[in-house]
């Protein structure tokens, strides 16, 4: 071949798709997102009850007239746990794409709009489950169709199967989700990597800035705070009042700050950030927080802790969630209690934290009792893994003045599960929002604008295309 032949033949290979293949139809493929959205929608799969068959029912129909392989299980009346596959040629591992099927309930009279009727109102369209995780749901459904249309279709092939996992019950304990396909059919989503929800793609002051992958994340633990002391008739004060104790105990707690620990996800996630933040002094605090100097990771931690959701992926977290005690408005009770959230950062020890509350406490009448311990602490996923490689390209094919960036969220999600069972897993919330609308995400007038819906089916698309390439 001669060089100039090389050349123009070069230029003509679209750098995320595979020989033989063509780009979709972009303008088609948004108005059919939006369709499909729109039914997920309207299909109400409120946790519990769940009711997720209906959702199965439909992405089951929908890809099976497209041509591709599905299996659709029922593990309890009512529940649906549904894989499809495209084949590949087996050169490489398969793929995961996940979601889930069920949304959290709603408290309809403080909703603008019915919840379940899918409406567009000014470039938004509103409903449960728009953001979490329909949505994805929709555009992970998009990108199946669309790779079996403009590749497989076209006589192309993928180095690896793409695997596409709708799961039930993930709002209300994931017993009958990822789980349940864990234990009966592992066979089915075995792969490389998976892509589930769990990251956040930000606008800040109107700018979409970046892509957070979640490639690890916090371990959510209980622990209960139990004072003791003298009962007796409440004529009569008490200086070892349990109450009060316990009213001490908690102020300590609130003034404890747990050390400040710099993850390599969290230190990434800061430097990138550091490049494009808008604002100089957090922007600072972050290149501060990313360097491996003592001195300045305090200090930009300390400006950082004005954010909580920065605070949070610094140090374990302590949120008091619950407190009781008491019988009657005359009596004295021996004994008072809060439970605490403890939520520590991958690696870290749930009994050096309760240790250290016991030090700040100082109270041999206050007791910490592990109500709950969470055992999945699974190793982080990589951040240089061909899959978040591609999820960077597909974002700089899309918005080149975004970065992507590692991130290790507060929240716990499936994902542990799988980075457990040896699979690299990461999370994404490919839709560009702004606080306003991702702080929407289980509370009222959830919505998603049209836009966003668009640049998050491609970026999930381009991000497959590229893997399994
Ligand atoms: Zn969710």
């Amino acid at each position: 071949m001669k060089f100039l032949d090389a050349l123009l033949l070069m230029t003509v290979v679209i750098p995320s798709m595979p020989a033989n293949a063509q780009e979709p139809d972009w303008a088609a493929a948004r108005t059919e997102t939006l369709e499909h959205l729109q039914k997920l929608i309207r299909i109400n799969t409120v946790n519990p009850p769940g009711n997720e068959i209906g959702v199965a029912r439909y992405l089951d129909s929908t890809l099976k007239s497209a041509g591709i392989e599905t299996h659709l299980f029922e593990p309890a009346s009512g529940r649906a746990a549904f894989v499809a596959r495209i084949k590949g040629t087996g050169e490489k591992k398969p793929v995961l794409l996940m979601a889930h099927m069920d949304v959290v309930g709603v408290e309809r009279d403080k909703w603008s709009v019915d919840p379940f009727a899918a409406e567009i109102r000014d470039g938004l369209l509103y409903g449960r489950g728009a953001i979490d995780d329909k949505g994805m749901l929709a555009a992970n459904l998009e990108t199946m169709l669309l790779l079996k249309r403009s590749i497989i279709d076209k006589g192309g092939s993928l180095a690896r199967d793409v695997v596409f996992v709708a799961n039930s019950d993930e709002e209300a304990g994931g017993e009958w989700g990822m789980g349940w396909l864990i234990a009966n059919h592992s066979e089915l989503i075995r792969a490389e990597f998976a892509l589930n929800e769990g990251g956040r793609t930000r606008i800040v002051r109107g700018k979409p800035l970046y892509v957070a992958v979640q490639n690890t994340e916090k371990v959510s633990h209980v622990v209960k705070v139990v004072a003791r002391g003298p009962g007796g008739h409440a004529s009569v004060p008490l200086a070892g009042n349990a109450i009060l104790r316990l009213g001490r105990a908690l102020s300590a707690i609130a003034t404890h700050r747990e050390p400040v620990r710099v993850k390599a996800t969290t230190r990434k996630f800061f430097a990138e950030l550091s490049k494009v933040w808008p604002d100089a002094k957090e922007r600072r605090a972050m290149a501060d927080v990313a360097s491996l100097d003592t001195g300045r990771v305090k200090r930009g931690a300390r400006v950082l802790a004005a954010t909580p959701v920065f605070d949070a992926v610094l140090r374990n977290g302590i949120s008091a969630v619950m407190t009781g005690g008491g019988i009657r408005h005359n009596v004295i009770p021996t004994e008072a209690s809060a439970t605490l959230n403890i939520r520590t950062l991958p690696g870290e020890s749930l009994d050096s934290v309760v240790k250290r509350l016991e030090r700040a406490v100082k109270d041999s009448m206050v007791a910490f009792e592990i109500v709950s311990r969470e055992l999945v602490d699974a190793p982080a996923s990589a951040f240089d893994s061909p899959m978040f490689e591609a999820i960077a390209a597909s974002l700089r094919d899309l918005n080149p003045n975004m970065v992507c960036v590692p991130y290790l969220s507060t929240g716990a999600t499936d994902s542990a599960r799988l980075r457990q069972w040896g699979m690299q897993s990461y999370g994404l919330l490919p839709f560009p929002l702004n606080q306003d609308d991702e702080d929407r995400m289980h509370g009222n007038d959830e919505r998603i604008p049209l836009e966003s819906l668009e640049f998050g089916t491609k970026l999930i698309f381009g991000a497959i295309a590229r893997v399994a390439k």
